[in-house]
């Protein structure tokens, strides 16, 4: 019976992704993850497009990598948020505007233990920018397309308003789930629908204050999300707000469309805006990276031996993680054994197939949606 037990939830966890028990600051989810990365590509020059759409689809499938080792390589999980709000007693104001926006001078100021502990995604975004850049200048291909895919990842998740807070999933005021909700739901139903010509990218003179500019206009979206989920949860009874929904012959329990489509609606296009600043943004630091990078030609780069040795690494990389995490190495915080680490271990560790059968589900929903989209 227990192991019975054991394979259902085993098959249910990573479905439930976006409510009972969402990992802690995910990110986007994965589908919009994909989504930011793949779209990103149509905003480049002619220079840099041939190679990037040459390897269009190692770029949406590996944008979802950082989460996948978040819970095995130390130092990961702090890279993709910042809980920004713990700060504001410091200063005199949201710190968002204030904290220093150098390294070194947040150190001092807070020590780096409590940066980690609290997120550090934009001086990450900064790190992989200037570490993007080298492999350009060393017209290094494998590592430009695994900088290029992680980049951004990060990039997208600074922009998420529920990354900038230490209520990240509503867990302090009682909205529960609205992570997934917010950043996995709501583009799922509805980003096939929004307008994703983004506009060329462009050069970015200073990329650390960009980074940061990401954190502050996340940070000041999040109100509204709060407050909106809590105006509707009064509208709706409990029966209204959620449902059951089958994925991939799994029953689920998730938010209603109804209750979504309200969301959404009160939100006035603010995750669309959100998912089209991450494109832009992540357009705009890949095409500075290579300008910054000397403007190698790229077209020197296309043959797809760089794809087998990258897809090597991945696989000696993903069997580390494996080994990692089975030994257990790597704390997290209490609170994020409570929300997330059980889900986002099992797609690399004991439960294999589950894993399979959500990425299964993942990419049928991306090539479905491709489909459907503008582009
Ligand atoms: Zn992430």
């Amino acid at each position: 019976m227990k192991k019975r037990l054991f394979l259902v939830l085993c098959l249910c966890l990573p479905f439930l992704h976006g409510f009972v028990t969402p990992p802690k600051k995910s990110n986007w989810g994965f589908f919009a993850h994909q989504r930011i990365n793949r779209l990103a590509v149509f905003t480049l020059p002619p220079e840099m497009i041939t190679f990037y759409k040459n390897f269009i689809v190692y770029l949406t499938e590996n944008a979802i990598n950082p989460d996948a080792r978040r819970y095995a390589v130390k130092g990961e999980a702090p890279r993709h948020f910042i809980d920004v709000d713990v700060y504001d007693h410091m200063y005199n104001d949201s710190a968002v505007y204030k904290m220093p926006r150098r390294w070194k001078d947040a150190v001092a100021k807070h020590t780096e233990d409590t940066l980690q502990a609290y997120g550090i995604v934009p001086w990450h975004v900064y790190v992989m920018k200037r570490r993007l850049t080298r492999a350009f200048k060393n017209r290094d291909a494998a590592n430009i397309l695994r900088l290029s895919a992680e980049i951004g990842h990060y990039i997208a998740d600074s922009n998420v308003p529920l990354h900038t807070t230490e209520n990240y999933n509503g867990q302090l005021t009682n909205q529960r789930g609205i992570h997934g909700f917010w950043e996995s739901r709501l583009p799922e139903l509805f980003s096939d629908d929004y307008n994703f010509f983004i506009g060329k990218a462009k050069y970015i003179k200073n990329t650390q204050q960009a980074a940061w500019q990401a954190v502050i206009n996340a940070h000041e979206a999040l109100d509204s999300v709060l407050k909106f989920e809590r105006i509707l949860t009064q509208k709706f009874s409990a029966d209204k707000k959620y449902t059951i929904e089958e994925r991939s012959g799994v029953n689920v329990r998730t938010y209603s469309k109804q209750f979504s489509a309200a969301f959404h609606n009160m939100l006035s296009g603010q995750v669309e805006r959100r998912m089209r600043a991450s494109i832009k943004m992540v357009g705009d630091f890949w095409f500075t990276c290579w300008v910054d990078g000397g403007q190698p030609d790229l077209t020197k780069l296309l043959d797809k031996k760089y794809l087998e040795q990258e897809n090597k690494r991945i696989e000696e990389e993903r069997r580390k993680w494996r080994e990692q995490q089975q030994d257990k190495k790597i704390k997290t915080r209490p609170h994020e054994m409570a929300f997330g680490r059980k889900v986002m271990q099992m797609p690399h560790g004991r439960c294999c197939h589950a894993y399979t059968r959500y990425y299964a589900y993942l990419r049928k929903k991306m090539q479905d949606s491709n489909k459907k989209a503008k582009r």
